[in-house]
Formats: C-alpha cells, sequence, structure tokens
C-alpha cells in the first residue's frame, strides 16, 4: 500500500484559502449525504496530482465566531502540524505582512512538516515582485500563485508531490501491518469517546511502537487482544497536546471523524445514553456509511440512566427507528465509567470486521440468488419482466455484488433491498454494509 498523504491549507482569513482548496481538488460539488441527507461541508477533499493521492484539508472551513480570530488561527495552525505531512501557508500578495501572519508563522515554525509559502492573488507576472516582503517570515522561496485563474497552482503541486517522493525513497520504508484491525471511535463531543479508547488501551496489551510514526500517532494507539490480534485505534476527539485536548469546534470535530473513518476498517459510532439520539449522531454516523465502512453503534454511559428489563429493548427500537440506514450494524451497550462490557468491542470488532472482508463463492451465492427468485417473482415493467441471470462477488470491505440481469432498469427498489435481505439471511454480514451493482448481461 503506498503512502496516503495529507496537505493542509493554513492562513488567516480571506487570502484565499477555499479557492486555492477547490482549485486544487477541482470543482466538485458539495457532496450531499443522501442517507442522513445533510450536505457536508468540503473541507477535507481527495485529490490527485502527478498520479499521486492525496488529501486536502481546508483549515479555513473549521471557523467559530469573528472574535475568537487569533485563538482560531492557532487552533488552524496547530491543526495542520497535528494532522498533515506538508502545509501550504496562504498569505495575500495584495497587501503586506501583517500580524496575523506572522502568527501562522510562529507556529509554523515548530512544525516538521515541510511549509510552502504561498503569496495568493498575484495574476499576472508583473505582480510577481510581490513576494519579495514575504522572505521576511523566513519559511524560504514563496510561490507565487493566483487561486482564481490557476497560475502557479501547477508549479506548487509539482513540487510538494515531488518532496513527498523524495521521503519516501530516503524514508525506510514503514512497516505495514495488514494483519491488524484498525478502528475509528467517532461521535459527538463528550459522549465518551475518549473515556472509551482509554479503557481499551487500559485493558488490553498496549503495544508501544518504535516505529518512527507520523505526528497523528498523538491520537493513535495500539493493542493487542489475548489471542494476538492487533489494533490501532484513533480517537477523533481532538488533538491532544500534553495531556489536554484542544478545545474544538463542531466543524472540525467532524472533519476528525471523515479522516478517522477513511483509514479504519471498523467504525465505532459512540452515543449517549443519557442524552438519547440527536441530530448530529445521525450525521456523523452517515460518514461511517458514506465510506462503506463496517459499523459498530456503541451506546456509552448506560450507567447513567434509570433501566428495567425493557430498557435495552426501547433503546434498541429508537436506534433502529432513527438509524434506518444502519439496520447492520450490532449495538453494544457500555459503560466506559464502570468497564461494563468494554472487553466485548475488541471481540465483536474482529467479528464485523471478518464479516467485511468476506467473500463467497460464485456457486453458493448463485443458489441463493436463485432461491429468492423462486420465492418472489421478479417484478415487470410496462409488460417487461426482470431477468436475473447469475451473480458474483466483485469486491470486499464492504462487500460488493453484481448481479447480471437483462435490464438494469427493470430492477425495482424493493426488489434489490428484497435480494440484498436474501444474501444477510444466508451469510452473516453482521456490522457491514453490502452493496448490489445491477449490471446487464452482456
Ligand atoms: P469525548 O468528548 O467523546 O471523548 O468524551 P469523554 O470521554 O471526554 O467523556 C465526556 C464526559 O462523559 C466525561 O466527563 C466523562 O467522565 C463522562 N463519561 C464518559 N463515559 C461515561 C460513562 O460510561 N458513564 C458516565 N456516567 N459518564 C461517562
Amino acid at each position: 500500500m503506498s503512502k496516503k498523504y495529507t496537505i493542509a491549507i493554513v492562513g488567516r482569513p480571506n487570502v484565499g484559502k477555499s479557492t486555492l482548496f477547490n482549485r486544487i481538488v477541482g470543482s466538485r460539488k458539495a457532496i450531499v449525504n443522501d442517507i442522513s441527507g445533510v450536505t457536508r461541508d468540503r473541507l477535507y477533499e481527495k485529490a490527485e496530482w502527478n498520479g499521486v493521492q492525496f488529501s486536502l484539508i481546508d483549515t479555513g472551513g473549521i471557523s467559530a465566531s469573528e472574535d475568537v480570530f487569533v485563538r482560531e488561527i492557532k487552533e488552524q495552525a496547530e491543526l495542520a502540524i497535528a494532522e498533515a505531512d506538508a502545509i501550504i501557508f496562504v498569505v495575500d500578495g495584495h497587501s503586506s505582512l501583517t500580524q496575523d501572519d506572522q502568527l501562522v508563522a510562529k507556529i509554523l515554525y515548530r512544525s516538521k512538516q515541510k511549509v510552502y509559502l504561498v503569496v495568493n492573488h498575484l495574476d499576472n507576472a508583473e505582480q510577481h515582485d510581490y513576494i519579495y516582503d514575504f522572505y521576511a517570515l523566513g519559511l524560504g522561496d514563496p510561490y507565487p500563485v493566483s487561486a482564481v485563474h490557476g497560475n502557479g497552482v501547477g508549479d506548487l503541486l509539482d513540487q510538494i508531490i515531488d518532496d513527498f517522493k523524495q521521503n519516501d525513497d530516503s524514508a525506510a520504508s514503514p512497516v505495514d501491518d495488514d494483519d491488524q484491525i484498525r478502528i475509528a471511535i467517532i461521535g459527538r463531543p463528550n459522549v465518551g469517546k475518549s473515556s472509551i479508547f482509554n479503557d481499551l488501551i487500559q485493558q488490553n496489551r498496549a503495544i508501544v511502537s518504535d516505529i518512527q510514526g507520523t505526528t497523528r500517532d498523538a491520537v493513535d494507539a495500539q493493542f493487542q487482544d489475548d489471542q494476538g490480534q492487533r489494533f490501532t485505534i484513533t480517537d477523533t476527539a481532538g488533538i491532544r497536546k500534553s495531556g489536554k485536548i484542544i478545545e474544538s469546534t463542531e466543524k472540525y470535530a467532524v472533519l476528525r471523524a471523515q479522516m478517522a473513518v477513511e483509514d479504519a476498517d471498523v467504525v465505532l459510532v459512540v452515543i449517549d445514553a443519557s442524552a438519547g439520539i440527536q441530530d448530529q449522531d445521525k450525521h456523523i454516523a452517515g460518514l461511517a456509511t458514506d465510506e462503506g465502512r463496517a459499523v459498530i453503534i456503541v451506546v456509552n454511559k448506560w450507567d447513567a440512566i434509570e433501566k428495567d428489563d425493557h430498557s435495552m429493548q426501547e433503546f434498541t427500537a429508537a436506534i433502529r427507528e432513527e438509524f434506518k440506514f444502519l439496520d447492520y450494524a450490532p449495538i453494544l451497550f457500555v459503560s466506559a465509567k464502570t468497564n461494563q462490557r468494554i472487553k466485548q468491542i475488541p471481540e465483536m470488532v474482529v467479528q464485523v470486521d471478518n464479516n467485511h472482508k468476506m467473500r463467497i463463492q460464485s456457486s453458493i451465492l448463485n443458489q441463493t440468488i436463485l432461491d429468492a427468485l423462486a420465492l418472489h417473482p421478479t417484478p415487470t415493467k410496462n409488460g417487461k419482466r426482470l431477468r436475473v441471470y447469475y451473480a458474483t462477488q466483485v469486491a470486499v470491505a464492504p462487500p460488493t455484488f453484481a448481479i447480471f440481469v437483462n435490464d438494469p432498469k427493470l430492477m425495482h427498489f424493493s426488489y434489490e433491498r428484497y435480494l440484498e435481505n436474501q444474501i444477510r439471511e444466508n451469510f452473516d454480514f453482521a456490522g457491514t454494509p453490502i452493496r448490489l451493482r445491477i449490471r446487464a448481461r452482456k
């Protein structure tokens, strides 16, 4: 697996960070999460340059209110240092150096990552002289750029990607431990993510890694269960700085969740039983399903509510009602405070991870499909009947099945759902989404 890079764009407000972000990732529209119906902020996107894939973070989108400017700028720079492999620092070529620019620079001096100083708004070559002021920041040669017109952006990316490649060649290749399961813990602030994270580390054998890691290790930890299965776990609560978690805005929490989900095999969606299910819980859970990850719903603070014989059933029903798009996810009721059932998390993670990566033989799969067809006739449309010829699994993680038919337009949503359910009834896909691709047989 080749290394995945992250580039962060920082700078004081209104220097053109978002314009540069859009220029680099292209003009893709904001992604609407059609499951939870929430528009995602485009703070974090994948992009590619010269055949190298990377993720780009626009720290400018992580804004709170105007009166906390300075704190905000600091927070963005800290975020970039903690999360990125390279930092693009944008200043405005049409204005002189400001105190805020200097503030950002001061924080970036501490970063181990390379900082690319970009002087923006230089729309033509005559204006390139404007870059000289910015040498004063002490961050090397500035790159003249026009984010609006695109001038200079290619040169900048060429350089960044070149530097990535060079570093890769010189660095000892990192150990890519494919046997380990990567877990992300996501959820609203204060649902107990960090508490669960800490419990898991304490109850299992923590692995102290001597591999030179990324700065992201600040919130990553590795542990091993009694069977020797290794896990890497990411807490998305926030950047830890000398033991403290930097206070973070809501958008920032979503960004972290998005990044962690992308890297994970299994996602723990944590809900606070004492607070009940909230809209933001659904939004955050939607991030995991968007990426096709295996999911376990962890209901935390189970100690903190009044219970009777029906509580678990009632809460389960409420979750099933609110999280219809996660009907395949097992639910675990835990308490990070009393450690109740925390031990079951790794076991369940192993199970759903297996399901997520499971491969079904075509002959067995087709028997299931044949049985399903016999049980329920295929739909018709305008007098034409859907014919299903055969099915085959084309991918794992998540399991993806191609179903070959006479005409995909004849497939009805409810019939597709029926086939999915039949597959689920015959094979244990608990915890993982499965996808059907309806194809015309050639
Ligand atoms: P995070 O923001 O999701 O990481 O949440 P934290 O782990 O920081 O927990 C938020 C608050 O909830 C803290 O005051 C914890 O002590 C408390 N808390 C966490 N887990 C539990 C639990 O299982 N039961 C109870 N009663 N409180 C909990």
